[in-house]
């Protein structure tokens, strides 16, 4: 097509309330009630075709788990093989199509989103990952919308930059996909994720085999179909649950392995970079490895900080779906002052959060994912009960009987080397650590070296001079710094999200960077009058 084509400017898509009243509510609960009594079987999605393997797991609610909302079948090695085999077809001519024909399909993924599926990717979040209509409302829709609208322009930023060109001569970037396909293994806790994952690589002109977390196969199922409806040819996305280790044994060391798109734990990450690792000389090219991974996020306050605002930054950053963000805040540095200052209205709001049943709108939290994160969490809150290190200021009640339910939980750390102040728990508990208010200098250090992690963190205080110092040396804490703000929420387009250290690649969910990542580029030069002659001027 002749014309300079342009992506429509994105806008971030607006948060629904969900109030009482409103159209988007009656809409949610009535989609929640019909998705609780239908029993779904969920495929894989190969070559655009659904398969049926027969060997299937029950998909759960994590807030009433003996209730089945259906199963998914699961791949294994042979539907593996299938969708490398059908994604390697689909690269020929999808790699050739052009990026507006491409951007077409996924900015109306984005809109088919934002109408006709709004209600069902939220329901589906809700029921399978037991978010709050706010909290789905905010992944499975709003972020999604803007993964698919905002990296349409992003591509598009990328395509327009070109180099110079000297007299004589056009010289010209083409950002070629990779050759080969894209592992996108992504994690429970945003539906967007998984999309993302599979669709940004997709965006760029890459095939992809997409393998979403056993706890997200409903929401991200629908995801896939939404791909299939707005016209992503057959083949460039497959849909694979299965089991994670069989899937990418079977994959890891495939020749045409380009690259891996992976969220989640940094364990599973570093497994999966040592396994490329070993296999490095096998590769058509060296594969790509960009991995989000997880977080110890902290707050810290400065005597001077707005106490108010402190405490309700601990409170959402903390517990908002059940602390299973990767940004989660789930450590906070309190200097003595402020600490004394806040203590009871804290431990009355975090008395006051309702825990239960996600369709009840008035709750605040869920239940944690799956039983391992029970148990896990729980373990964390008894050590706690029992350390001489560490005492529970609020919460520490968990129950497994119907779901999966874990009381909003402060742990009050005397060691600033409590293991809960260094080790990612992925659950509703936030450990607080009191400082004396001239020590502030050497707590930052603290913050800087107490995990390994280096993804979120918020620094809160009035004195300009002393966020400046804060801001400097916590430079490598956090990819995402917060001033005054809860360190979770990053919005597409307005917070790039990601972080270093062992939190990852830090190649930036939802922006250029990102996308840069699944390009290799051809330098083209074209002379328009070539030399005749190799004797060059000096030589006379
Ligand atoms: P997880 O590591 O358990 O699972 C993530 C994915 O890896 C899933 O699809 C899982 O099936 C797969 N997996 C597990 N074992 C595997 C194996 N042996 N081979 C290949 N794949 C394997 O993580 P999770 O519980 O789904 O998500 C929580 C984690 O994700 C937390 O650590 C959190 O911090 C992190 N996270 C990070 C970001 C970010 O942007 N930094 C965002 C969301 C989540």
């Amino acid at each position: 097509m002749n014309g300079s084509i342009q992506i429509p400017p994105p806008a971030n898509e607006p948060v629904l309330s969900y109030a009482p009243g409103t159209p988007e509510r009656a809409a949610l609960q009535a989609k929640i009630e019909e998705m609780a009594s239908t029993t779904v079987d969920i495929p894989l999605i190969i070559g655009g075709k659904e398969v049926r393997t027969g060997d299937t797991t029950p998909i759960v609610v994590p807030h009433d788990h003996a209730h089945v909302l259906g199963h998914y079948h699961k791949a294994g090695p042979a539907e593996v093989e299938m969708a490398i085999e059908a994604a390697t077809e689909a690269w020929e001519s999808w790699s050739r199509m052009a990026w507006a024909d491409r951007s077409a399909i996924f900015l109306k993924v984005a809109e088919l989103v934002r109408g006709k599926y709004r209600t069902a990717v939220n329901a589906a979040t809700m029921l399978g990952q037991s978010k709050t209509a706010h909290q789905a409302e905010i992944d499975a829709a709003c972020e999604y919308i803007d993964f698919m609208n905002f990296n349409c322009m992003f591509a598009e930023e990328i395509y327009e930059t070109q180099p110079i060109s000297d007299e004589g001569v056009w010289n010209r970037s083409e950002y070629r996909p990779l050759e080969g396909f894209i592992y996108a293994v992504s994690p429970f806790n945003f539906t967007s994720i998984g999309g993302n994952l599979a669709g940004a690589p997709a965006m760029m002109g890459n095939v992809a085999l997409w393998k979403p977390s056993h706890s997200a196969v409903y929401s991200n199922y629908i995801l896939m179909q939404i791909f299939q409806e707005a016209g992503l040819p057959d083949g460039v996305i497959n849909f694979i649950p299965g089991n994670a280790a069989q899937v990418t044994d079977t994959l890891i060391e495939h020749p045409d392995l380009a690259g891996i798109h992976f969220t989640g734990s940094t364990t599973v990450f570093q497994m999966l970079w040592k396994r490329v690792g070993s296999a490095i000389a096998g590769y058509r090219s060296y594969p790509r490895l960009v991995g989000e991974t997880g977080g110890k996020d902290f707050i810290v306050a400065h005597p001077s900080a707005d106490r108010a605002g402190v405490r309700t930054a601990i409170v959402r950053g903390a517990f908002e779906y059940q602390g299973q963000k990767c940004s989660a805040a789930s450590r906070a540095y309190l200097p003595r002052s402020i600490y004394e200052a806040i203590k009871d209205d804290l431990v009355a709001d975090v008395e006051s959060i309702g825990v239960g049943d996600v369709a009840d709108f008035s709750n605040f939290m869920g239940a944690v994912i799956h039983q391992d994160a029970f148990d896990k969490i729980q373990g964390y809150i008894e050590r706690a009960k029992a350390s001489d290190d560490a005492e529970i200021l609020v919460g520490g009640g968990c129950d497994d009987a119907k779901g999966w339910f874990i009381q909003p939980t402060i742990i009050l750390a005397k060691n600033a080397k409590y293991e809960s102040m260094c080790e990612e728990i992925f659950g509703p508990v936030m450990t607080l650590y009191v400082y004396e208010d001239h020590d502030f200098d050497d707590v930052l250090e603290l913050v800087d070296t107490t995990s390994p992690y280096g993804l979120t963190g918020a620094i809160w205080a009035r004195d300009r001079e002393v966020i400046r110092r804060a801001s400097d040396k916590l430079r490598y804490a956090a990819g995402n710094f917060y001033v005054n703000d809860k360190p979770t929420g990053a919005v597409v387009g307005q917070q790039p999200f990601g972080g270093s250290r062992a939190s990852g690649t830090n190649d930036k969910a939802g922006s250029q960077l990102n996308l840069l990542r699944w390009v290799t580029p051809r330098s083209v030069k074209e002379t328009f009058v070539a030399a005749v002659d190799y004797r060059y001027p000096f030589m006379d």
